[in-house]
């Protein structure tokens, strides 16, 4: 674990009912008083306004798994930032795999996201991460880097106080496979340095890059004590409390 400030998101994808959302806030409302590090949650559309007011007075934050670019209006369908911010969102995912590879979410979209969501004053956290495929084919590094790029083309070095990337090598999200630190490590560190790149080495050094894919708390204490993992995107285990506690107080 870094000296940067360890950040646990939980995506609760397109899971709960109404009752079961409520019943997850609760029980993180209850547990997180005071956590080691930045926890947000991002439960589906639907059930983000009650949510969000059972967690009004805790340190967790709301956030929305995707959102449209345009502003209020004639986009059937869609649900715009302002009323995400509305209902109480702070925080925005941007790329995740299952909208780039099950939805066809391109770059160039993710990218209009990513700048769209800065510019409305949310937390965005850009999704990126390589296919088995790829990753087989000796591709992850330029996979990572490239979709780093594009989706972080036009954003200021200013604006990256609020940007986390979450690496999810896609073979390993909701499979129960896990890259292993070492690879983690190596595959966080690439990024590091292409956001010196792209940016300086100072908005490198700050920002945080969260692990994703079948994180729980039997395998979090090693992914966190590696030096550019700075936090976790969970999916499953995230839609149980005392995982997900589990895994936040990992980061501690
Ligand atoms: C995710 O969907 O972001 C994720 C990491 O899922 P899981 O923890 O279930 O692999």
């Amino acid at each position: 674990m870094s000296t940067r400030r360890p950040f646990v998101g939980g995506n609760w994808k397109m899971n709960l009912d109404r009752a079961r959302a409520a019943e997850l806030a609760d029980a993180l409302a209850e547990r997180f008083t005071a956590p080691a590090g930045d926890v947000a949650v991002y439960p589906a559309f639907v059930h983000l306004a009650d949510v969000a007011d059972r967690l009004k007075a805790s340190p967790v934050k709301v956030g929305a798994q995707d959102f449209y670019v345009g502003q209020e209006g004639a986009f059937t369908g869609e649900v715009c930032l302002s009323q995400l911010a509305d209902v109480g969102v702070s925080h925005v995912l941007v790329g995740h795999s299952e909208r780039r590879h099950v939805l066809g979410e391109s770059d160039t979209l993710c990218n209009d996201k990513v700048l769209a969501g800065l510019d409305a004053g949310m937390h965005v956290t850009l999704c990126i991460g390589e296919t088995l495929e790829q990753r087989e084919s000796g591709k992850t590094d330029a996979v990572n880097t490239g979709q780093l790029g594009y989706g972080l083309a036009g954003v200021s070095a200013a604006q990256m106080a609020e940007v986390t990337v979450a690496y999810e090598p896609v073979w390993a999200i909701g499979t129960g496979k896990t890259a292993t630190p070492e690879d983690a490590q190596k595959a966080h560190n690439v990024i590091r340095q292409a956001i010196a790149f792209l940016f300086d080495q100072t908005v490198a050094d700050a920002v945080r890059i969260q692990y994703g894919g079948s994180m729980k708390p039997g395998n979090a204490g090693e992914l966190l004590a590696q030096p550019d993992i700075d936090g976790g995107l969970i999916g499953g285990a995230a839609l149980k409390p005392d995982d997900f506690a589990a895994i936040v107080s990992a980061t501690g």
